[in-house]
C-alpha cells in the first residue's frame, strides 16, 4: 500500500474510470494514490451500460460475478421509432454473450463504483478525499500535482482522470467543450412505478424520434427500472446560457407515442446533464503526465462507451507497466505510456466520432427517419459486422485494433423504396 511512503502513481480523480484505473495498476505491483476532489467517494444513482469490451476486463479482475449479483442480464436490446413504437432493429443478447463470451450488462452506476472502490481497498490503494487539483508539473524524476490547501504531491507518474472539465486537459491542450445542444435527464425509481405502464423488464428498449431518444431497462436485479430521456433544446439552438431547463422536457417528447410519453414524469427535474464532448485530440502523454478516461476522449454517450473506454484504458496502461517491468527494476514508464497512447487514442477518436455520427441517425425527422427505419429493419439481427470492432477483446497494439465498421451512407437508399409517411 502507498499510505505513508511516496506512491509509484497519482491518478487524480477517483470516478469509475479513475478507481478501475487504480485497481489494475496496484494488480501489477504499483504503489497507488488517488486524489479526489470531493468530500466522498460516489456516482450518480442512475443506470449504466457495460457491453462485453468491458465485461472481458471485469472477469480477468475477478469482479464480474460481483458486477452480475449487482446488474441485470437483459435478454435483448430493441430499436423502436418514437413516433410509431415500431420495432426498427434488435440485437438477441444471449446470442451476443455466446459470439464475445462475456455478457452485456446493464448496472446501477453507484454499484459499480462501488465495487471498484472496495476492490481499492483491498488491494491497498491509497485513497485520498478533499484533494482538489489545480496545476501539474514534470519533474527529473516524474511528474507533481499541487492541491488547492497548497500542498504537492509527487510521483513516477501523474494520471489525470479528472472527467469532462479536466484541469490536466485544460493545461495541456487548452481545448474547449463541444455542445451539442442535445440534454439528457436521467431516473431510476422503484420497478413498481412503471409496471402498469407494460415496460419490457427482460429488455433493454431505445426510442429513436426526431430531436429526440428514450432509453428504458431495469437494474438492481429488477428492482429498479431506469429512463435516459435526451432531446435537442431549443433553448440551446436560440444560444441561451441557460439552456436544457425542465421546462423544455414535456414539450420535447410531446410528438412521440404512449410508451415514451407515459415515461417522461418519471424523469428527475432537478438535475440535468448537457452532451458536451471533446474533438478527439491525438496526444494525450505530456511526459509523465497521461490524460485517462473523459478527460483524453469524452463522448456524447450514444455508444454507450464512456466508461467502458476508461475502464479499458486502466487496463491497457497496466498491462503495458506489467509487460515493461522486471523483478526489482522500475517500469519503462516512457514506453510504457507510449504503447498505451499509440492503441488507445486512434480506438477512441473511432468511438467519439461514431457516437456523433449515432446521434444524428437517431434524431433524424421527415424522409431521412423513414429512409434510416427501412435500413434498420433490413438489418440482419444476427449480423455483428457493427459490433466487432468496439465488443471484441480490447486491442494493446495497434495491429490488434480491429477495422471499423463503416455504415451504408443514408444517401444511397432511393427514396421511393422506402414508401411514403402515410406508410409508416
Ligand atoms: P468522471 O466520472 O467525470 O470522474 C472524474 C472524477 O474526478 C470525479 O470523481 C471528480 O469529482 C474528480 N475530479 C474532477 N476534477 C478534479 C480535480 N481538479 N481534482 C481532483 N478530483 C477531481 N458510459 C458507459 O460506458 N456506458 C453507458 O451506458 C453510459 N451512459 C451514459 C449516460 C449519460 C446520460 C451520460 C451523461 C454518460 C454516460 N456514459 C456511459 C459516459 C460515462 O458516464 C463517462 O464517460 C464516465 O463516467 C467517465 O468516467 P471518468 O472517471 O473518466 O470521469
Amino acid at each position: 500500500p502507498a499510505t505513508g511512503g511516496k506512491p509509484d502513481v497519482i491518478i487524480v480523480g477517483g470516478g469509475i474510470g479513475g478507481l478501475s484505473t487504480a485497481f489494475a495498476l496496484t494488480r501489477q505491483g504499483l504503489r497507488v494514490r488517488v486524489l479526489e476532489r470531493a468530500r466522498e467517494f460516489g456516482e450518480v444513482g442512475a443506470g449504466i451500460q457495460l457491453a462485453p469490451n468491458c465485461t472481458r476486463i471485469l472477469h480477468e479482475y475477478g469482479l464480474l460475478d460481483e458486477a452480475r449479483s449487482l446488474g441485470v442480464l437483459p435478454e435483448n436490446m430493441v430499436m423502436r421509432d418514437a413516433l410509431d413504437a415500431r420495432e426498427l432493429t434488435r440485437i438477441d443478447l444471449r446470442d451476443l454473450e455466446r459470439r464475445y463470451v462475456y455478457p452485456y450488462m446493464v448496472i446501477h452506476r453507484s454499484d459499480l463504483h462501488g465495487m471498484f472502490l472496495r476492490a481499492c481497498r483491498r488491494a491497498g490503494v491509497d485513497l485520498l478525499t478533499d484533494q482538489k487539483v489545480v496545476d501539474y508539473e514534470n519533474t527529473a524524476a516524474g511528474a507533481r500535482v499541487r492541491i488547492d490547501d497548497g500542498g504537492v504531491q509527487e510521483a513516477r507518474l501523474v494520471i489525470a482522470a479528472d472527467g469532462l472539465h479536466s484541469v490536466a486537459r485544460r493545461k495541456l491542450v487548452g481545448d474547449d467543450v463541444v455542445s451539442s445542444r442535445y440534454v439528457a435527464y436521467r431516473a431510476a425509481v422503484p420497478i413498481d412505478r412503471v409496471r402498469e405502464n407494460g415496460v419490457a423488464e427482460k429488455d433493454i428498449v431505445l426510442h429513436v424520434g426526431p430531436r429526440c431518444h428514450f432509453v428504458q431497462y431495469a437494474l438492481r436485479g429488477g428492482e429498479m427500472f431506469n429512463q435516459v430521456a435526451v432531446f435537442e433544446s431549443p433553448k440551446a439552438l436560440a444560444g441561451q446560457e441557460e439552456w436544457g431547463t425542465p421546462d423544455e422536457l414535456d414539450a420535447a417528447f410531446e410528438a412521440t407515442c404512449d410508451d415514451v410519453r407515459q415515461g417522461i414524469p418519471l424523469m428527475w427535474r432537478d438535475r440535468w446533464w448537457q452532451m458536451l464532448d471533446r474533438d478527439p485530440v491525438s496526444t494525450w502523454v505530456y511526459g509523465r503526465i497521461a490524460l485517462l478516461g473523459d478527460a483524453a476522449h469524452p463522448p456524447l454517450q450514444y455508444m454507450a462507451q464512456g466508461a467502458i473506454m476508461a475502464i479499458e484504458d486502466g487496463w491497457v496502461l497496466a498491462e503495458h507497466i506489467a509487460r515493461r517491468s522486471s523483478d526489482g527494476t522500475p517500469p519503462d514508464w516512457d514506453a510504457a505510456l507510449a504503447a498505451y497512447e499509440a492503441v488507445r487514442v486512434e480506438h477512441c477518436r473511432r468511438v467519439l466520432t461514431t457516437a456523433r455520427a449515432w446521434g444524428e441517425l437517431w434524431h433524424l425527422d421527415g424522409e431521412k427517419r423513414l429512409q434510416r427505419n427501412a435500413i434498420m429493419r433490413e438489418r440482419d439481427v444476427y449480423d455483428y459486422g457493427f459490433t466487432d470492432w468496439v465488443y471484441g477483446p480490447t486491442a494493446l497494439t495497434p495491429d490488434k485494433e480491429p477495422a471499423m465498421f463503416t455504415p451504408i451512407p443514408l444517401d444511397s437508399v432511393p427514396v421511393q423504396e422506402v414508401g411514403t409517411a402515410a406508410e409508416f
